[in-house]
């Protein structure tokens, strides 16, 4: 079907998708009586109705059983975590037993440090992308500081070109290469945060295993969004958050993926607590840490379950549907809103530069808009007219209309109220 900018078009292919009736399984915020049109999924999720019931079913087991519920609890506590692994295998292409759930994403990206960044002689230098996450900058300079080096020295960024929005993959190839032997980590955003760039994960990482180097990932804007295929990849090590696309609910745990070449190493670098010990003796309280055989050797302290159940509720729900067709329909949501920027675009004395590469392979459900011509005042405009989008200086608007619970219909409306919006402002 060609694309319309129209109501009866969006209507259409809302009756058409397959993935639709998920929709009615989240709970929107409401403004002026009405559901918004939800784009920040990229920042946090909506909340599906059976979270609720993971969270309840966990609190009657507590009152019924207190401390009982560790084994008796029919989703039982003790291993709760396990009950991810494979779910969350599937979602970043990996086997069960590389991955799992613990903590939170800057927690994890820091303990798997531990283990990954081990600089000696003159391999000592991490690669990432300039203007990075805050939160994996600061990860990072802390990092190599601890290690007594400075940022200055064993931090190198690699660059956009002057005048464009997105990072080439053979100026990454190119500078990894630079670095060369000097080089003991790549690690990188898999989406850009800002852009929603998605980076040729398998090429950069089979480039940093060229020059010698651990190759590791955080997939915060990857999780739940993008395909992965972290064990065909032959990536080292990944984290991602869960309260993005996934959907768990605010602040919540993070995965881990680590490669199983990694497993069952004698004396791994690693900070071990008692969760991460071989489980069937794990309450005979040893003094000697035995490893798990898995990624579950990297897990510390007994899981914060009541954490864990709305992401579990959530998890559930991605394993029904499954990645392909999310991504199936997100492609198609996706290129409709920029479809319809174009269209308003054309319908209002302003210009939007679309930033995200237009290529379907390069990108995933963010959408980033910068505004020539407006400023906060629109995005002001659109919050208060049911439209939760955000906002990124200096002048960029994001735009996620996760497949799960956005509709067709939502992203003509929100062309709608976009061009009102301006005409306001502009009058
Ligand atoms: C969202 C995000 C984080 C958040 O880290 P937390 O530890 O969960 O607060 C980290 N890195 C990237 C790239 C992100 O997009």
């Amino acid at each position: 079907m060609k694309f319309e900018n129209s109501l009866e078009i969006a209507r259409k292919m809302d009756s058409e998708d397959e993935l639709a009736k998920y929709r009615h399984q989240f709970i929107f915020p409401q403004v002026n009586g009405k559901d918004v049109i939800y784009f920040v999924g990229n920042s946090l999720g909506l909340q599906p109705k059976t979270a609720k019931n993971y969270v309840n079913e966990i609190m009657q087991d507590w009152a019924n059983l207190g401390v009982e519920g560790h084994f008796r609890a029919e989703k039982s506590w003790w291993d709760y975590h396990e009950r991810f692994s494979g779910k969350l295998a599937k979602i970043v292409g990996a086997k069960a037993s590389e991955v799992t759930v613990m903590n939170t994403l800057t927690v994890n990206l820091h303990l798997l440090m531990v283990s990954f960044y081990r600089p000696s002689g003159k391999r000592f230098k991490i690669l990432c992308e300039e203007k990075a996450f805050p939160s994996d900058q600061y990860m990072l300079s802390s990092q190599v500081r601890l290690h007594g080096y400075q940022p200055s020295e064993a931090i190198v960024e690699v660059r956009k070109r002057e005048g464009e929005n997105n990072f080439r993959t053979e100026d990454i190839l190119k500078k990894i290469e630079e670095v060369g032997e000097e080089l003991a980590l790549v690690l990188i955003g898999g989406v850009n945060y800002y852009s929603g760039q998605v980076f040729d994960m398998e090429s950069i990482t089979k480039a940093g295993h060229e020059a010698g180097a651990i190759v590791g990932w955080d997939l915060a804007h990857a999780a739940g969004n993008v395909k992965l295929k972290l064990s065909e990849w032959n990536v080292d090590f990944a984290a991602w958050c869960s309260y993005k696309y996934m959907n768990s609910g605010p602040g919540n745990a993070s995965g881990c993926f680590i490669n199983e070449k990694y497993h069952n190493i004698k004396d791994m670098p690693r900070m071990e607590g008692w969760w991460g010990h071989n489980k069937d003796r794990r309450f005979l309280m040893e003094p000697e840490f035995q490893p798990e055989p898995d990624a579950n050797a990297w897990q510390i302290s007994n899981a914060p379950v009541l954490a864990l159940a709305p992401y579990l509720a959530s998890l559930e729900m991605f394993d029904e549907v499954g990645m392909p067709a999310l991504i199936k329909k997100r492609n198609r949501i996706v290129a409709y809103l920029e479809f319809v920027l174009h269209e308003i675009d054309k319908e209002v004395d302003s210009t939007f530069e679309v930033i995200t590469p237009s290529n379907q392979n390069e990108r995933g459900t963010q959408i980033s808009v910068f505004l020539h011509g407006e400023g906060r005042e629109l995005f002001n405009y659109l919050m208060k007219n049911g439209v939760y989008i955000d906002w990124r200086e200096p002048n960029v608007i994001r735009l996620a209309p996760a497949p799960f619970y956005c509709s067709f219909e939502d992203v003509y409306n929100f062309g709608q109220i976009l061009k009102r919006g301006i005409t306001e402002i502009h009058s």
